[in-house]
């Protein structure tokens, strides 16, 4: 019962973006599908658990992102870290993204799957020197610069270059929000960005470096985000501080806004359309007369995957009944690192079956190794498969080998064809990386 009511509500939400399904994972006489693929038949010929993603569905929802802010000069910097692999990233690039890095590795990344540098900024708190210069080279387009002591590096190796190194200041604007506390941001006790009072001041001391030019200025308050309001007072904070800049004598020509934008879990608000997202941010910005660049993930990528795990057993605790799968914590982090919810669906459905109350747990050998406590499922067996939802996003690209269980296959779905783009390692694979000594040899 309770689950068709969640299946009823889901409607509701489809019902109102008519033209953006959430995604294209459904039932087809009670077998769920990532869009024309059998589920049961993928797991049988690659072997669980594996994270299966829908082309469809990330095109969709970058289309709907960037068709949001259609007309305003806008760039959409597609936040490489929600789901790094590359054919995703590829995916992205031909629908025109560009890319949002947070490290060396990522921006090969970028540049391999195609995405130009002239589309590419670069944030993080912690660049190193030798990051720094790599990007350089490259030519990205801006380095979001978060605090004084890289502002003081960055323009250090530009000048030795003969470069000037395209920056803006990521701003703290002391906002709260963020769906949980470790995933917030903007607040002033975070680690990210210039401290608020110190903006203006740091700005000056940009203005008077060589090495640095002076493009913009950039704000990312969190993640998982399912509220205009902090959004609202960031950015209102934001476009204040760009009239005192202006004031000041710094010509400022982009304000990168971040990404943050919330997707629904299946549990907790409804995030705002992008829609809705787009007409605030307009409202806000427009008489500033700036190009605007966006650093989305989750908004693009969190319904466009899911991971598929085999029941290995269902135990019969003192208090609990467990179903032991055979993804674990190092497949998918999000419930261990922020508790997160996620939506459980069986991947043969029957509706008639009798329910009951699990914790879903892995194999791993820690007790926050635990995707959801005291579920509401149809009765499960030993073999059945299950589909953990909406982990297209900080799914796979957060993946560890912990256990020495090998990564987790990545599958992508296009109509009736699928792919596997990242494949699963052999014992041999996982080891050769390791060496002994000589004096164990
Ligand atoms: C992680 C991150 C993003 C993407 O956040 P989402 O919540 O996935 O949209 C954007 N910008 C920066 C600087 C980030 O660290």
């Amino acid at each position: 019962m309770v689950k068709k009511r969640r299946c009823a509500r889901r409607k509701n939400r489809l019902n109102k973006t008519p033209n953006s399904p959430l995604h294209h994972f459904t039932y087809k006489n009670d077998r769920l599908f990532a869009e024309d693929v059998d589920l049961t038949a993928l797991a049988d010929a690659i072997g669980t658990p594996f994270y299966v993603y829908s082309e469809a569905t990330f095109r969709r929802h970058f289309r709907v992102f960037a068709d949001a802010f259609a007309g305003s000069d806008a760039l959409v910097a597609y936040s490489v870290k929600a789901n790094s692999n590359i054919a995703i990233v590829k995916t992205l690039a031909s629908e025109g993204a560009g890319a949002d890095v947070v490290s060396a590795g990522e921006l090969q990344r970028a540049l391999h799957a195609g995405i130009g540098p002239k589309k590419i900024v670069f944030s993080g708190v912690g660049k190193t020197r030798d990051e720094l210069s790599f990007a350089l080279d490259a030519g990205i387009y801006q380095f979001n610069v978060e605090s004084e002591p890289e502002l003081v590096a960055l323009g250090a190796i530009a000048q030795e270059k003969n470069l000037s190194a395209p920056i803006a200041l990521r701003i703290n604007p002391d906002v709260a929000a963020g769906g949980h506390a470790n995933i917030s941001t903007g607040k002033s006790e975070d680690k990210f960005g210039v401290p608020w009072a110190r903006a203006r001041a740091l700005y000056a001391k940009a203005r008077a470096m060589q090495g640095i030019d002076i493009k913009g200025v950039d704000v990312h308050i969190g993640s998982q985000i399912d509220d205009l309001d902090p959004f609202e007072t960031a950015f209102k904070k934001v476009a204040g501080l760009i009239a005192d800049l202006r004031a000041d004598g710094c010509a400022i020509e982009r304000l990168d806004l971040g990404g943050g934008l919330g997707i629904p879990y299946g549990e907790g608000a409804t995030p705002p359309h992008p829609d809705a997202y787009a007409q605030m941010i307009k409202r806000v910005t427009s008489p500033l007369g700036v190009q605007l660049i966006f650093e989305p993930g989750r908004m693009i990528a969190g319904n466009a995957g899911i991971l598929v795990s085999r029941v290995i057993y269902v135990k019969a605790g003192e208090e609990r009944r467990f179903l032991i799968i055979d993804a674990g914590m190092n497949d998918l982090m999000r419930p261990a690192l922020y508790d997160a919810y996620h939506d459980i669906w069986p991947v043969q459905k029957n509706d008639n079956a009798d329910t009951e109350t699990y914790d879903i747990v892995g194999p791993v050998c820690e007790s926050t190794d635990r995707f959801a406590k005291t579920r509401r499922l149809q009765k499960m067996q030993s073999g059945d498969l299950i589909a953990i939802m909406s982990t297209g996003a900080y799914g796979a690209s957060q993946t560890s080998q912990y256990n020495t269980r090998p990564l987790i296959p990545e599958v992508l779905v296009n109509g009736d064809q699928y792919a596997v783009i990242r494949k699963r390692p052999t014992f041999d694979e996982i080891i050769e990386k390791e060496n002994l000594p000589d004096w164990l040899v």
